[in-house]
């Protein structure tokens, strides 16, 4: 198992790249949120024609803005078959499949949906209006040969997913959780709100410009790790 984010930016970062990333995961390619960058990246990176699975953390633009374009590119550049997207709950897939027909007329025909439970091994929390007043958004944890992965997606309320991860059996876990380094931005995990759980967990901050980062800041920034990055 293994993860390497495309991007690691704010909603107003492009110049970091939407933050998204590719986990490895038995043996297929998994592309964990879609923002209006990732399409371009895919493409420069030549991974395009490589992405098998997709997953959206919420439909917010900078998580699932390119989604029809990777989808279209698949679709006429000879991909034998067709990307799988990977749902969590009716509700959340029909909000996919009516933001894409838009686009696409018929989403069926450029992508399978699935329900996420079809891959054992990455589950979802719900994480609704934590991020955003009444807005649908989801955190992923993955487990595979005994370590977990954990995919904060847009959250804010670090004490909420900690107190997820509490539940679970235990296991050695890295957790990549969206960072902000000014109090007044509300929809994000202030950074001093995750520094308390760095004893219990490896932890990782996207969604943010790393110039920012305060010096007080202990919770490094998945940009300056080079094996987390493409
Ligand atoms: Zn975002
Ligand atoms: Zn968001």
């Amino acid at each position: 198992m293994q993860i390497k984010f495309l991007g690691t930016g704010g909603a107003f970062e492009p110049q970091y790249f939407n933050s998204a990333a590719i986990l490895n995961f038995s043996g297929s390619k998994i592309l964990i949120d879609a923002g209006f960058t990732v399409y371009p990246r895919l493409v420069e990176l030549n991974l395009i024609l490589k992405i098998e699975y997709i997953l959206l953390s919420h439909l917010h633009n900078d998580h699932c803005g390119s989604l029809a374009n990777i989808l279209l590119h698949q679709h006429h550049n000879g991909a034998d078959r067709k990307p799988v997207i990977l749902y969590q709950t009716e509700d959340f897939k029909n909000q996919i499949e009516e933001f894409l027909a838009i686009q696409l007329k018929d989403p069926e025909k450029y992508a399978d949906f699935a329900p996420l439970p079809s891959v054992p091994g990455i589950i979802y929390l719900d994480t609704y209006g934590r991020h955003s007043e009444q807005f649908q958004t989801y955190s992923f944890l993955v487990e595979e040969a005994g370590e977990r992965i954990v995919y904060s997606g847009d959250l804010r309320d670090t004490d909420f997913l900690f107190a997820h991860i509490l539940t679970l059996p235990d296991l050695p876990t890295t957790v990549f959780h969206d960072i902000a380094f000014h109090p007044e931005n509300t929809g994000h995990a202030y950074y001093t709100m995750l520094m308390p759980y760095q004893e219990q967990y490896r932890i990782y901050g996207y969604h943010c410009d790393p110039t920012k980062n305060p010096a007080d800041n202990t919770v490094p920034l998945v940009y300056y790790q080079p094996d987390f990055m493409y």
